[in-house]
This record gives C-alpha cells, sequence and structure tokens, in this order.
C-alpha cells in the first residue's frame, strides 16, 4: 500500500510517499510560500532534486499538483493506490492519546485546541480538509506530537497553579516532538535488544526538548503547555523565572504579545549571542573567539545537562541518551560537552567516534557508564507506519 506523510505548515506543504509495509521513501517534497508570491516546490525521486516556480494559490492546489507529479514520475498509475495519508498535528490536548483516523469530531477537537497551537493546528486542518477533497478514497489520520507524552503522571504535568486552571483552562505539560522521541526511543530499544529499559532522548534542534522514557513509555518532558518550556533554543528562552514576563511588562511597557515574541523569537542563541540562532553560526563565532557566542553554548549545554541529570535521578538510572535533530545530529561541539558535563555520573565520551555529522553510532566511551548514541530521526516514517496500521 502507498502511504502518504504530510505535514502542513500555514504556507507550506511537507510530503513524503513511503510503499508500506517496505517503509521504501517513493518520492518526496515540499511546497513553500502557498498562498504568498514566489511560491515553489521541490521533488526528490531517485536521489534526483527538482525545483519548480508555480503559483499556489492555498494547500489544494498544492495537492493538485503532488497528485500530478505522482502520475508524471509514475510513482502511481491511479489515485487508488494511495491507501493512507497520515497528518502531522503539532497539539492533541489530553483528547488524544494516540493516532486517530479523522472524521469531524476530531477536526472538532483539532479545532478547539487551536488556541493552544494558533499556528499550527489550524494549517494541519487545513491540510486535512485539502486532502479529503483531493484523495476522498484514501484513509486519512492524524498524529499528534503530544500523543506519546500523555503517558506522563499528572505529578509531572501539573503546574503548581490553582488547580482549577487546569481543569478549566487545560493548563498543563502537554510536550511536544513526542513522534520523534518515540521514534528514536523504539530504534535505541532495538539496539540495546530490550524494551525494559530507561532511555532519556535530546530532540535537539530548531526546538528542542527532551524526554524521559521508562520501558517505551514517556515519564516526563521538557516541552510545557507549549514548546516555549525547558531547553534554551535557537530562538526561544526555555525555562525562566515566569514573574519576569510581568516584571518586564511594568518595567519595559511590553503588551503580552510583544513579551510573547521576545521570548519566542529574540531569545536562546540568538538572543544571547546577538549573532544567530543556527548553532551552525554559533560554532563559527565560537572558532572566530566570540565570548558571547561562546558564552550561549555554554549555557545552551549546561541547560542539556541539567535536565539528564534531572531525569537520570527520576529514572533510577539510565540505559541510554540518545541524540537526534539538526544539532543532535551534527553538533560535535554541543554532543562533546554534554557528554563532558555528565561526567560526575561516569558518561564518558569518545572525541574519536563523535566526530561526525548525522549517522547512527555510538558516540561514548566503550568504559561510559551510560551508552551515548546518535540516531537520527524520522518522524515521517512513524507518521506512514501508524496510517498503515490504520488503513489497513
Ligand atoms: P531541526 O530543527 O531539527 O531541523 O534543526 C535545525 C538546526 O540544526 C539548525 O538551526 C542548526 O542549528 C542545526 N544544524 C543543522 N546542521 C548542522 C550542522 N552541520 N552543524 C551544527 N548544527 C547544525
Amino acid at each position: 500500500m502507498k502511504v502518504l506523510s504530510v505535514n502542513c505548515g500555514s504556507s507550506s506543504l511537507k510530503f513524503q510517499m513511503y510503499e508500506m509495509p517496505e517503509e521504501k521513501v517513493l518520492i518526496s517534497g515540499n511546497f513553500e510560500r502557498i498562498g504568498i508570491e514566489g511560491s515553489f516546490y521541490t521533488v526528490k525521486f531517485n536521489g534526483e532534486k527538482a525545483k519548480k516556480e508555480v503559483a499556489l494559490e492555498n494547500h489544494k492546489e498544492a495537492f493538485q499538483i503532488l497528485i500530478q507529479e505522482l502520475l508524471d514520475y509514475k510513482v502511481v498509475e491511479n489515485l487508488e493506490e494511495v491507501g493512507g495519508i497520515g497528518h502531522r498535528v503539532v497539539q492533541g490536548g489530553d483528547y488524544f492519546d494516540k493516532t486517530v483516523v479523522v472524521d469531524d469530531e476530531v477536526i472538532a477537537k483539532i479545532e478547539e485546541l487551536s488556541t493552544l497551537a494558533p499556528l499550527h493546528n489550524p494549517a494541519a486542518i487545513i491540510g486535512i480538509k485539502a486532502a479529503q477533497e483531493v484523495f476522498p478514497n484514501a484513509t486519512q489520520t492524524v498524529v499528534f506530537d503530544t500523543a506519546f507524552h500523555q503517558t506522563m503522571p499528572e505529578e509531572n504535568y501539573l503546574y503548581a497553579l490553582p488547580y482549577d486552571f487546569y481543569e478549566k483552562y487545560k493548563v498543563r505539560r502537554y510536550g511536544a516532538h513526542g513522534t520523534s522521541h518515540k521514534y528514536v526511543a523504539l530504534r535505541a530499544n532495538e539496539i540495546l535488544g530490550r524494551e525494559n529499559t530507561r532511555l532519556i532522548t535530546c530532540h535537539i534542534g530548531n526546538g528542542a526538548s527532551i524526554s524521559a522514557i521508562k520501558d517505551g513509555k514517556c515519564i516526563n518532558t521538557s516541552m510545557g503547555l507549549t514548546p516555549n518550556a525547558g531547553l534554551i533554543m535557537g530562538s526561544r528562552c526555555g525555562d525562566i523565572d515566569a514573574t519576569i514576563v510581568t516584571y518586564l511588562i511594568d518595567k519595559k511597557g511590553f503588551s503580552a504579545s510583544e513579551i510573547e515574541k521576545v521570548m519566542n523569537k529574540e531569545s536562546g542563541f540568538l538572543g544571547i549571542s546577538g549573532v544567530s540562532s543556527d548553532s551552525r553560526d554559533i560554532e563559527a563565532g565560537i572558532e572566530a573567539g566570540n565570548e558571547k557566542c561562546i558564552l550561549a553554548q555554554r549555557m545552551y549545554v549546561k541547560r542539556i545537562v541539567d535536565y539528564i541529570a534531572k531525569y537520570y535521578m527520576e529514572l533510577g538510572g539510565c540505559d541510554a541518551i540518545i541524540f537526534t535533530a539538526g544539532v543532535g545530529e551534527n553538533s560535535m561541539g554541543v554532543r562533546l560537552g554534554v557528554m563532558n558535563g555528565l561526567a560526575a555520573i561516569g558518561v564518558k565520551a569518545d572525541p574519536e567516534a563523535n566526530n561526525i555529522r548525522g549517522e547512527e553510532r555510538m558516540v561514548s566511551a566503550a568504559d561510559s557508564s551510560i551508552p551515548c548514541y546518535i540516531i537520527p530521526t524520522d518522524e515521517e516514517v512513524m507518521i506512514a507506519r501508524d496510517t498503515y496500521a490504520l488503513a489497513q
């Protein structure tokens, strides 16, 4: 069966088509600037990438072009071959603890949860509705970034605010990147050869989160009600004293949306270094001796170490630490800093093995108390697996 993994943003549509259950990628691509001047798309087929400029009014038009490409490249002979379409949805609240088949009630719930993910959930709904029109016979599913974290115990997902804030307004920790944490945890268990494991998974990309996973189930994660919690990120501050918000509103006369913008778009690597939100630029700055870049990286690494230490205690030990996503897979400096920062619990890096980008491998020394691995993430294949299972 052919299954399409889809990730819709407000002006973008990323896709990857699989032959399932073989998990073979048949074609992939990305539509960008949908509804904006200068729209274009890229398609990757048989290792070759093509870029085409074309006016894209809306997501439905993007899906229609996608169909034409599937036919032109002979990925399918007719649309009936596409058995399932899995849509990534950022926020599933506490309604969804697994992937589900789309129906009107599911769409209504995703819409209701838009208050918690105002940029992402409405875009996913646009994508789902467009796909339903263009692929009426395929099973449509929704795969939630939050679902994997629904197994957290309440002492980990509740904030110490008045309890009715949780009951009335659903204020609690939801986490994010769940599909990625789940994928690398499954892979880590395969590497370790067993399922009863204690894992700490570090998804560190532009957005970044860490999870504590026991026997395949998430027991804690660093992102919160929104993604701006926990780690220092490209341009997000992560954990701060919450009262800083009201203090700055008072001192600087910021509005709520202004302070939110500062914390989400102007903080993290960018805010501290003043140079960039991209870890490659920070590393170039460090090479050039830029003090602020050195400080930004030190703070960034320290926060990761703090969380790993905390989850190590919570899990009662740890069988493997996993690095994934853009920074985790590619930044030798961040990984090395984190492993060195954990020396007190016996973690030891293998600097030579760590000298690698984007490949699955063990990067800790043979006598490290905890083995540390790079496992490149693959959220798309997780979407395809769940969708295939439901479409059968
Ligand atoms: P992601 O959000 O997972 O796509 O990760 C994006 C981030 O990964 C970028 O902002 C970079 O900071 C980081 N990144 C990607 N490639 C490299 C690299 N070769 N070296 C260091 N950092 C990288």
